[in-house]
């Protein structure tokens, strides 16, 4: 007998049949004698459509409002669900965030879990109750409806699974598992059986989207080792965990690619102290985010100048560039080139701590296809390259076929 925590996601629950079937699932496993934690989200494009109906009342509507909006997708599934374990004869409640003792701060519409006090769910399991719990929402010490930024739902199971110490966490999704590349474009991606947090956590924030980055955090934080498998077939899924001594044989973990990226150059900019702060400076005061930075080498003798290149998000290019534009005459560049026609190719892999080699191999597979690197950038299990957007899929299948398979 175990305690589980399962989470199943937008799409597991996106109509009453899925929610039959995940209330199959979880009728299984307590007929086996487990307890069971179930964690829904919203029915997938829920979230989405409560945001565009305020949208289209105010552009910018209140956030603790948008909180009380946007629990209510939740708020849906739960009930659903618990119905659907009903007519299965299994006893099941289903709780809010607030009843299921998950408290936060008070920062609505992206709050931090503060504290959980699960003696609720403790109760009712202890009374053979199947518990289904509301992702991605909290209550306030005040009593107001939080939400926990988009994807919260992964990290409201990942707590709780850490709350009650559960013996396994499941997060159920519409894909089996970890690939080691996106099995759309390279069909002989194979899933993995297990990766680590920190691999985990550079696949996700490099566009290889399983789960919310945060949640995974929260999980290498607390030591939460949990399945990330599929809520439509039996196949085991790929376990994350703590790095072991057999992750480090493996060179490389996986491949990703990513097409969200743009590319700002800022040709011949006076090279001294301050520029670069001042460049920066701007673009964070405007919220974009920037990924890789590349400065050549002064050219030039009498007055000083470099190339300063950087990424943003695609749609953070205009109004980066807008930005860039508004200090030409303070700084005194010679231009801007901006594209949003780079992709950026990333190989990841704890093993490539303790392996060498690994950068020439890359850069040598991508020298035989005749691609170009425009940028490179390195973690201690990371590397990144941009190249031109056309070339991003061919990359990938040839990087994953020197170094995967
Ligand atoms: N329903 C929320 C969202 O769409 C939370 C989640 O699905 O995890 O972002
Ligand atoms: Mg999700």
């Amino acid at each position: 007998m175990a305690l589980i925590v399962q989470k199943y996601g937008g799409t597991s629950v996106a109509n009453p049949e899925r929610i039959k079937n995940v209330a199959a699932r979880v009728a299984r496993y307590h007929r086996n004698g487990d307890q069971v934690v179930v964690v829904v989200s919203a029915m997938s494009g829920v979230t989405d459509n409560l945001i565009k109906l305020a949208k289209e009342i105010m552009a910018m509507p209140d956030e603790r409002e948008m909180d009380m909006l946007l629990a209510t997708g939740e708020q849906t599934t739960i009930a659903l669900t618990a119905i659907a374990l009903h007519a299965l004869g299994i006893k099941a409640v289903s709780l809010t965030g607030a009843q299921a003792g998950i408290v936060t701060d008070g920062v609505h519409t992206k709050a931090k879990i503060q504290n959980i006090t699960p003696k609720r769910i403790h109760e009712l399991l202890a009374q053979g109750h199947v518990v289904i719990v509301a992702g991605f929402q909290g209550q306030t010490p005040e009593g107001q409806i939080t939400t926990l930024g988009r994807g919260g739902s992964d990290l409201t199971a990942i707590a709780l699974a850490a709350a009650i110490k559960a013996n396994l966490c499941q997060i159920y999704t519409d894909v089996d598992g970890v690939y080691t590349a996106d099995p759309r474009i390279v069909p002989n991606a194979r899933k993995m059986e297990e990766i680590s947090y920190d691999e985990m956590l550079e696949l996700a924030s490099l566009g290889a989207k399983v789960m919310q980055s945060r949640s995974v955090e929260f999980a290498k934080k607390f030591g939460v080792v949990f399945e990330v498998r599929s809520s439509l077939n039996d196949n085991p899924g790929t376990i994350v965990k703590e790095e072991t001594k057999s992750m480090e044989g493996v060179v490389v973990r996986g491949v990703s690619l990513d097409k969200n990226q743009a590319k700002i150059t800022l040709v011949a900019v006076p090279d001294h102290p301050g520029i670069a702060a001042r460049i920066f400076k701007a673009i964070g005061d405007a919220a974009i985010n920037v990924d890789m930075i590349v400065q050549n080498i002064s050219h030039g003798s009498g007055k000083p100048a470099t190339d300063l290149s950087f990424t943003v998000d695609k749609p953070d290019l205009l109004k980066a560039q807008k930005v860039i534009e508004g200090l030409k005459s303070e700084i005194g560049f010679d231009k801007v080139i901006a594209t949003d026609k780079i992709a950026k190719l990333s190989l990841v892999g704890v093993g490539m701590k303790s392996h060498t080699g690994v950068a020439g191999k890359m850069f040598d597979t991508l020298a035989r296809e005749g691609i170009n690197i425009d940028m490179i950038s390195t973690s201690e299990i990371k590397i990144s390259v941009v190249i031109d957007l056309a070339h991003g899929e061919k990359a990938m299948k040839a990087v994953h076929a020197a170094f995967i398979g």
